[in-house]
C-alpha cells in the first residue's frame, strides 16, 4: 500500500503537560541508576536557584528503586523523580515535607496527581513550552493530538491563547480532569471550540499502572501478591460521567491497565447504556489487559479501546509479576477480528508513531498482539485511511 505523505493522529498523549519536560531533568535514557544519578546532579549544577527539582524518567526495572538516602544527598531542596508510567514518584525529604500522601518516599496515583497538577508550568510558562513541544511532534509526524488529561484552566487558557494568535501548530482535542467540572470557564471553553482546540470529554483514571503495581487485576501480581487498585467505584463512575455529560463533554475517556479495571469500565459504560445514554464513542484508555470474554462487550457497547502498541515493552519486564497473563497485553488481532474499532496513540513513551507501529508488527510476543502495517496506520487515523 502506499502511506500517504499527510500526518498522524496521536490519539492518547499529554503535550500541555509533558512539555514541562523541556526544562525539568529529563533522564529518561539513562540505564542504570547511577548515570540517572549523574545526570540529576548536572541539571541541580545548571539551574542552581530553582526551589523544586523534578525529573522524569524513573524506570524500576534498569534503575531499582533508588534510596532516600541517595535522593537527599543529591540536593537539600525539594526532588521529585517521576515514574516512567506518571503514576508515582519517588521524593527526597524536603519535597515529602511539602507534599502529603507520601508513604515511604514513594507517592502514587490520587497523590501523586495531586502533585502532578501542583507542580504544572502555568499559562504563560505552557505559552512558550506547548510550541516548542509541539515542534518536537510535528517532526514525529503528528499533526492532530488527544490530550489525555487537561487538569488546569491554565493548560486549557494556553491552549485557546495560542490557537487565537494562530500559534497552535498541532490540532488539539482535550480532555479533562473531573476537578474542572465545578469551574464555570469549563462550560464555556466546551461551548466555544476554536479553529484548532476543543474540548470533548472527561478523563476519569480508573487504576493505574503495572510498573507501580496499581493496575487492577484479576489475578494477584506474582511478586507482591496484592491486585492493584480501583481510585473510583462503579458509582463515582457513573455519576461523573453523567454530570460531564450534562456539561457537554459528549465523550468519557477512562483510563484502564489492568483486565479487572477494563471489566470495570464495561460495567459503568452498560449501566449508563441501560439508562439510555448511547455509548458508542466511548473511550477505554490503553485497554491494555483484555480478557477475551469481555471483547464481545466492547463490541456491544461501541465502545472504543485507545491503545499502545509500544506498551509491548511491558512483555520484557513484568513476566516478573503477570506471569502468563502476559498474554492478555493488547490483544490487536482479537479485537479487530471481533469488528472492534481501535484506536492507536503513543501516551508519549515515546512520542511520535514509529516505535509503536515497530512493536505492533515486528515485537509481539503472540499472534494476538500481532497486527499488519496497514491496521496499524488506521489505528493511527493517518488521514484518508479511516
Ligand atoms: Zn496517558
Amino acid at each position: 500500500m502506499n502511506i500517504p505523505d499527510s500526518g498522524y493522529t496521536d490519539h492518547h498523549t499529554h503535550p500541555s503537560s509533558r512539555c514541562r519536560i523541556l526544562t525539568e531533568c529529563d533522564a529518561r535514557a539513562a540505564a542504570t541508576w547511577d548515570e540517572a544519578r549523574t545526570m540529576i546532579a548536572a541539571h541541580i549544577v545548571a539551574n542552581p536557584t530553582r526551589d523544586l527539582y523534578v525529573v522524569h524518567g524513573w524506570n524500576q526495572s534498569t534503575w531499582g528503586t533508588p534510596a532516600q538516602a541517595d535522593l537527599d544527598a543529591l540536593t537539600d531542596v525539594g526532588l521529585v523523580v517521576i515514574n516512567v508510567s506518571y503514576h508515582g514518584a519517588l521524593l527526597n525529604t524536603a519535597a515529602a515535607e511539602k507534599f502529603p500522601g507520601t508513604i515511604g518516599h514513594l507517592v502514587s496515583e490520587k497523590d501523586f496527581e495531586e502533585l502532578a497538577i501542583e507542580t504544572l508550568p502555568k499559562c504563560d510558562d505552557l505559552l512558550v513550552a506547548i510550541p516548542k513541544y509541539h515542534e518536537y511532534l510535528s517532526t514525529l509526524g503528528v499533526v492532530s493530538a488527544h490530550d489525555m488529561h487537561v487538569a488546569t484552566m491554565d493548560q486549557i487558557d494556553a491552549y485557546r491563547e495560542l490557537d487565537r494568535r494562530g500559534e497552535l501548530a498541532i490540532d488539539t482535542t482535550a480532555f479533562v480532569n473531573a476537578r474542572l467540572l465545578d469551574d464555570p470557564r469549563l462550560v464555556e471553553a466546551v461551548a466555544n471550540p476554536s479553529p484548532r482546540f476543543r474540548v470533548a470529554g472527561l478523563k476519569l483514571f480508573l487504576d493505574g499502572a503495572i510498573g507501580v503495581h496499581t493496575a487492577f487485576v484479576t489475578e494477584p501480581y506474582l511478586d507482591t501478591h496484592g491486585h492493584g487498585m480501583l481510585r473510583h467505584s462503579k458509582d463515582e463512575c457513573v455519576a461523573l460521567i453523567k454530570k460531564s455529560l450534562t456539561l457537554g463533554l459528549a465523550t468519557p475517556a477512562i483510563h484502564a491497565i489492568g483486565d479487572a479495571a477494563v471489566a470495570t469500565v464495561l460495567d459503568v459504560y452498560e449501566e449508563l447504556k441501560a439508562d439510555g445514554h448511547d455509548t458508542r464513542g466511548w473511550r477505554i484508555e490503553h485497554c491494555e489487559m483484555v480478557r477475551p470474554n469481555d471483547i464481545p462487550r466492547i463490541l456491544a457497547l461501541g465502545a472504543v479501546p485507545v491503545m499502545q502498541p509500544n506498551f509491548h515493552w511491558d512483555l520484557d519486564h513484568y513476566g516478573d509479576r503477570l506471569g502468563d497473563n502476559l498474554r492478555l497485553i493488547n490483544p490487536f488481532r482479537p479485537l479487530l477480528d471481533a469488528g472492534v474499532k481501535i484506536l492507536f496513540g503513543s501516551d508519549g513513551m515515546p512520542e511520535g508513531p514509529k516505535v509503536g507501529i515497530e512493536y505492533a508488527m515486528n515485537r509481539a510476543r503472540f499472534p494476538e498482539q500481532q497486527i499488519t502495517l496497514e491496521e496499524t496506520l488506521i489505528a493511527y487515523g493517518i488521514t484518508g485511511l479511516d
